[in-house]
């Protein structure tokens, strides 16, 4: 799925989960992290880039869905987040629940164009190489079927900003937040089914 789904989607979860800020951010955060291992990307067409060699995209091939997609890096990358949290347990918990709503949401859409190029989430990589999994029915990245999630979610995330007073722009920046949310409040007063 989208890096924009997993991180509204991680958003939504830690609203439901807590009222805390921090805590809600780190949640956040561990819906999103898992996909840093395909930063490879950028060195990538880094290479292409500054030395004229072609783009292959050797390292994020080879990293992408193997360094942060298992156990292993829920984890380290789990534990590492809590550790800055206001309630650490109850915070680690969600974490690991959205790391792993993570995995879930690319077993389900992140093929590529065709359809063999399915993308299996490694669970135990990268320590060892088993089990792997994979759906044969996985949706493609820009399929309909993610665009339709992607817009549930989405608005399900108005809705909640409204609710709640703030919204996944809190993750950036607290000013933004609150005119974003003012912004929501007033088409929601104009609205009022949407409330
Ligand atoms: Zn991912």
């Amino acid at each position: 799925m989208s890096p924009a789904a997993h991180f509204i989607g991680s958003w939504l979860v830690g609203s439901l989960a807590t009222k805390n800020p921090r805590d809600r951010k780190l949640i956040t955060l561990a819906g999103i992290l898992p996909d840093v291992d395909g930063l490879g990307m950028v060195v990538d067409v880094a290479k292409g880039v500054f030395f004229d060699a072609p783009t292959t995209y050797q390292y994020y091939h080879k990293f992408h869905h193997i360094l942060c997609h298992g156990w292993p890096a829920a984890l380290v990358i789990c534990g590492f987040l809590a550790w800055f949290a206001n309630l650490r347990l109850r915070t680690f918990g969600f974490c690991l629940l959205t790391f792993h709503l993570h995995l879930l949401c690319d077993l389900l859409g992140s093929r590529g164009p065709s359809p063999a190029d399915l993308w299996p989430i490694c669970y135990s990589e990268p320590l060892f190489r088993h089990p792997i999994w994979f759906w044969k029915g996985q949706w493609r990245l820009d399929g309909w079927q993610n665009f339709i999630v992607f817009v549930i979610i989405f608005f399900s995330a108005l809705w909640q900003s409204v609710r709640l007073g703030n919204s996944f722009v809190e993750v950036f920046s607290r000013k933004a937040d609150e005119i974003f949310v003012r912004v929501l409040k007033k088409w929601s007063a104009a609205f009022p089914f949407a409330r």
